[in-house]
């Protein structure tokens, strides 16, 4: 039973009825893959949006957000119950990371009231997408090394510097970025996060091109933003308090109880196409190898929805080591590649593409295969979850670091710096 009353089975009978009769099937662009060009995106951006509003319309968007900000006040219990009843559906798959998590989780943990009362209520509606800005040019494992600069002037604060594979930025309308405030403490000391809106004068943003043709990613240069402190988010020099909090919320990803997506949808590279479709396609059914790699990649579905479920219960009831959400950015990026390279295997010659003709025919699975790797570096590498798991979790040594009580100005930086 909720504070509303409406028990999570009162709640899943409401929501099945309420999705039947207004959500279609589950579409490709939900895997959150990106489109094939500019106007097709911006057209799935559109959809998004306004699916968010049906949400918010029909009383379901923000399920956990507090009721004060317009969400409904529920549990993770009827979040996990309206995600089991959306299984099959379409949902607004480009709000969910990072704009529900990170970005309104980390605004509902240190925004002040006024903050939250100007922003989660566009983010329900699906007014407003946000972006989170961590990583740059010199790295982004190496999170609190960052150099982009705000500087106190008055009441604002003034920006520079560069933050770089920020997804989506061209068309977000909101970021949340973390910026060095002191150069004379140690570096995890000297960080504040800031809000700021990304079509302003001073900010220009650049696209990237991947292998693929798409590019979404994209590096934005700071010239002189002027922030106001009203738009600080959390303490000043408090940057890493929020920033471990943001990459817990980011590597909690699908398993965050502020993340509404269908239980069961599956990405890592097979786009929907069944594994046995493809081995069909191949004339591969009978062939015992086959059929065991399909086995193999049905296991790890099978794996990763329990772990997940796992997670976000443990998580939800407050219980768990916070760290133990690199266990599921580790797996899921594992996961990821072998289910991306079982595709590939069982697509043989079907998987060559050449063409983006050959690519929207049958050749999805090579393309998807030759991005593999994206799976275990966006959202933190695995290597940093292998670290995070290592050192904090099983307590194994930490390894060593030449920066620890240095001055980040006196830390010896390379030459993209
Ligand atoms: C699809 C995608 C979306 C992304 N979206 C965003 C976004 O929206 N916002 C954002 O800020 N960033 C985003 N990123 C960037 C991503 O967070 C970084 O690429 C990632 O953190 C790694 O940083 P880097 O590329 O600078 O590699 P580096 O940090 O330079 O690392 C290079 C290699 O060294 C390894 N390495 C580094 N340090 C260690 C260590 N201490 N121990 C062991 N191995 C180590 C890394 O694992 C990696 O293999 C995205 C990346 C991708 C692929």
């Amino acid at each position: 039973m909720s504070d509303s009353g409406e028990s999570v089975e009162d709640f899943r009978h409401r929501a099945r009825g309420w999705i039947a009769a207004n959500l279609g099937p589950v579409q490709p662009w939900d895997l959150d893959q990106d489109c094939a060009d500019d106007a097709a995106e911006l057209v799935a951006v559109a959809r998004d949006r306004a699916l968010q509003r049906k949400l918010y319309d029909g009383g379901f968007a923000g399920i956990c957000f507090p009721r004060e900000y317009g969400g409904l006040g529920l549990s993770p219990d009827h979040q996990r119950a309206f995600n089991e009843e959306l299984a099959g559906h379409e949902f607004p798959s480009r709000f969910m990371v990072p704009t529900f998590t990170p970005c309104a989780a980390i605004l509902l943990e240190f925004g002040t009231p006024e903050q939250k009362a100007r922003h989660i209520p566009p983010i329900l509606k699906g007014d407003a997408f946000w972006v989170q800005m961590l990583s740059e040019p010199g790295g982004g494992s190496d999170v609190a090394g960052a150099t982009t600069a705000a500087v106190r002037d008055g009441d604002d604060w003034i920006l520079n510097g560069s933050k770089v594979w920020t997804s989506r930025a061209y068309w977000a309308d909101w970021g949340l970025c973390l910026a060095r405030t002191d150069w004379n403490v140690p570096k995890h000391q000297g960080l504040t996060v800031f809000m700021l809106p990304l079509r302003q004068p001073g900010i220009e943003i650049r696209r990237i091109e991947r292998l693929n043709g798409e590019s979404e990613a994209c590096q934005e240069f700071f010239t002189d933003v002027r922030i106001p402190d009203s738009d600080r988010v959390g303490a000043v020099n408090g940057g890493w308090t929020v920033g471990s909090r943001w990459m817990f919320h980011e590597r909690m990803a699908a398993n965050s109880p502020y993340v509404t997506r269908p239980t069961g949808l599956s990405g890592g590279g097979t786009r929907g196409s069944p594994l046995v479709a493809m081995a069909a396609t191949a004339g591969r059914l009978d062939d015992p190898i086959a059929r065991e790699l399909i086995g193999e990649a049905r296991a790890l579905d099978i794996v990763t929805h329990s772990l997940n479920r796992r997670l976000a219960a443990a998580a939800a009831s407050g219980t768990a080591n916070v760290d133990g959400s690199a266990i599921g950015r580790l797996f899921h990026g594992m996961a990821a590649v072998r289910r991306t390279t079982i595709a590939f295997d069982l697509a043989g010659s079907d998987a060559a593409a050449w063409s983006e003709a050959d690519e929207a025919e049958n050749g999805a699975p090579g393309m998807d295969f030759l991005l593999r790797q994206v799976a275990c570096i966006g959202g933190g590498t695995t290597e940093i979850a292998r670290n995070v798991v290592s050192e904090r979790i099983l307590g194994m040594p930490r390894e060593p670091s030449g920066d620890h009580g240095v001055a980040f100005r006196d830390v010896p930086r390379g030459p993209s710096r």
